[in-house]
């Protein structure tokens, strides 16, 4: 038995409920699984609910957008408690940053006269945290696009007419977050944001692994980034990244990650748990 510790559904930007995601998992023969929505934990009670009818076990867990020197990185936090109150409020502040995004790149696509309303993109969407994807499906839905890499080539992607930067919070605040919620900071596909050089900064700042494995990494990627981990005492975890049915074939069954590395992850997420928690209690007087 496998897990895959890097999966969204449709509360982000995936196009599976956590019913058909669970089932999913069940067929490539998971039996951990973590949920790593963007900028949310809102699905994390609904899968927990299905992984429980699955028989498998669920990681709640967020990928939270972030940027350090410029570059875009985004930061896994497996474990956060989804009743925090500071990570829900950091969350809605972000969310609401990524709705404004949608309205002002929907404005500028409209200056091009397509046919796309912000309402029809939150419709389609149908969650607190929609992205550019959704904006993809809204361009196909009205028949300007045929699909999702059409519509990100010619609208979405950077120099693009609909080309909105994103605010991101600073790395180190998100790992800060990731931790005052009990959760262990992961950093997401570093190959993919060609973000390595970075790590040594992120160590610094508290990070607590590497996802080496990743449906994106070559062998050669997964191999320099767990020499990394080995070298910067950084736990090594790994997931496909699946979106559902977002870019044809769904990714989930394509990682398969050890259970002897979640072994180590739980043990840092309870170290992180008893300190959150500790220092909850404690609150205001040292923290
Ligand atoms: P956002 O967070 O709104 O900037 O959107 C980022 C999301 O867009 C990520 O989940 C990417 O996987 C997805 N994305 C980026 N480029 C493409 C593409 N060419 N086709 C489909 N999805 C894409
Ligand atoms: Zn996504
Ligand atoms: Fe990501
Ligand atoms: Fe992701």
């Amino acid at each position: 038995m496998f897990a895959d510790l890097h999966l969204h559904t449709h509360f982000s930007d995936g196009t599976y409920s956590p019913e058909e995601l669970a089932g999913h998992a069940r067929r490539h023969e998971l039996s951990v699984v973590a949920l790593t929505d963007h900028d949310t934990v809102d699905g994390c009670p609904r899968m927990a609910t299905a992984c429980l009818a699955e028989g498998i076990e669920l990681i709640p867990a967020i990928e939270i957008t972030s940027e350090l020197d410029g570059h875009e990185l985004h930061i896994l936090g497996y474990g956060v408690e989804s009743t925090h109150t500071g990570l829900l409020a950091e969350l809605a502040r972000f969310q609401r940053i990524r709705q404004d995004r949608i309205r002002d790149i929907v404005l500028r696509l409209q200056k091009l006269n397509l046919p796309i309303t912000s309402d029809a993109v939150f419709e389609l969407a149908n969650c607190n945290s929609p992205g550019r994807p959704h904006v993809a499906r809204a361009l196909i839905q009205a028949g300007v696009c045929k699909n999702l890499d059409e519509a990100f080539e010619r609208f979405l992607k950077r120099h693009r007419p609909g080309w909105v930067p994103k605010a991101r919070i600073h790395a180190e605040d998100a790992i800060r977050l990731i931790h005052e919620a009990g959760g262990a900071a992961v950093i997401a596909h570093p190959a993919l944001n060609r973000c390595g050089h970075l790590i040594p900064d992120l160590a610094r700042y508290g990070i607590d692994g590497i996802e080496c494995f990743h449906s994106k990494h070559s062998p050669a990627d997964s191999e320099h980034f767990e020499e990394m981990a080995n070298r910067l005492g950084l736990l090594v975890t790994g997931g496909s990244d699946c979106h559902g049915m977002n870019k044809g074939q769904p990714l989930i069954g394509g990682v398969k990650l050890p259970l002897g590395l979640v072994e180590k992850l739980r043990d840092r997420m309870s170290r992180h748990r008893l300190a959150a928690r500790s220092c909850e209690e404690l609150k205001p007087a040292v923290c």
